[in-house]
């Protein structure tokens, strides 16, 4: 069985790799964490990797991007949150190793340099993200001239039904409430006003090469259907599973075998239904946003992340409201 590496293991995906670690049996090299130190060390009496760093300690980024390098794990999987993971995340890439992307900002911020230097160290990445696991198994063994456009599958979060002015008066708590997943803080912000998809959209355009108009989002509020690639004949192929973020992250860890794991099969016949509907860009300005930077290029794709970040963090904060969040971002993009 092979060895992982996990950068960030004390966030939700951190957490819920060690399960399917610890489920597949596999040996842990090396832990890094931001700041939370009391679950580092009880993931350490667990799974008595031979290294663990926190991020916060003096020289702790250093050691991060150290261990990302040298850990000598056989697949790193990259599960810090935000733009921080991009450095450990270009070191992981410098192993040759396979890189488990769970981090889908250094793809936003720096997509080309993430990509060329993968191809530059001959280094697999298999994302982590959901939707990007199912594209990547929806094009297996197909050629990349096939694709017509890639179907992003998105919930729509708790808001979608919600009008601007309804939106205005959102609270953090309403917005940590994500009706399917279980995440961590930020992304299940960015869910609730859909930048999340448009990170989504960003990070697909540069995983699987494709341009900003090959790739559509649609809102399947039931979440079953992870993500959808239409080919050139018109024929669609879908992944789907119940929601649970231990599937696409064992798949990235035992790719290119399928093994048992640890969520719960899908009962076809139990499902009441499957559902898409346009997203309703008054709903969500972000989409708008995501596709506007995409189209302009890496600058504007990292100017939207970073702006991104500083909003959801204030919003957190109860410093803006929930309605400033693309705000603020249009007016970054605008300057820019
Ligand atoms: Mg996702």
């Amino acid at each position: 069985m092979k060895s992982i590496t996990v950068l960030g293991s004390t966030g939700s995906i951190g957490q819920q790799t060690l399960e399917v670690a610890d489920h597949l049996g596999m040996a842990v090299m090396a832990l890094t964490a931001y700041k939370n130190n009391e679950l580092l060390q009880e993931q350490a009496r667990e799974f008595n990797p031979d290294t663990t760093i926190l991020g916060s300690d003096p020289g702790g980024m250093d050691a991060i991007i150290d261990v990302a390098e040298n850990s000598g794990a056989d697949i790193i999987v990259t599960a810090i949150a935000g733009e921080a993971g991009l450095a450990p995340t270009l070191a992981a890439l410098k192993t040759g190793k396979r890189v488990a992307l769970a981090n889908k900002e250094p793809l936003v911020c720096a997509g080309d340099l993430v990509m060329q230097t993968a191809r530059e160290y001959n280094t697999e990445i298999i994302p982590v993200d959901s939707e990007h696991s199912a594209i990547f198994q929806c094009i297996l063994g197909d050629k990349h001239k096939n694709i017509k456009k890639l179907i992003l599958t998105a919930s729509g979060g708790p808001f979608r039904n919600k009008t601007q002015a309804e939106l205005r008066d959102i609270t953090p708590e309403q917005a940590l409430k994500h009706p399917n997943w279980t995440m961590g803080k930020k992304v299940t912000i960015d869910s609730a006003t859909m930048m999340n998809k448009g990170l989504e959209i960003i990070e697909a355009m540069h995983l699987f090469s494709v341009t900003p108009d090959q790739i559509e989002v649609i809102i399947h509020p039931q979440s079953i259907i992870h993500s959808m690639v239409e080919f050139t004949d018109g024929s669609i192929v879908a992944q789907l599973s119940n929601p649970d973020m231990r599937m696409p992250i064992q798949y990235a860890l035992t790719y290119p075998d399928r093994l048992p794991g640890l969520t719960r099969p899908l009962d076809l016949t139990a499902l009441k239904g499957l559902t898409f509907e346009k997203p309703n860009p008054d709903t969500f300005p972000c989409l708008a946003l995501a596709y506007k930077a995409a189209n302009a290029g890496t600058e504007a794709c990292a100017t939207l992340n970073r702006v991104n970040e500083n909003a959801v963090e204030l919003f957190l904060n109860n410093e803006i409201p929930f309605t400033d969040i693309p705000v603020m971002i249009e007016k970054a993009l605008s300057e820019f």
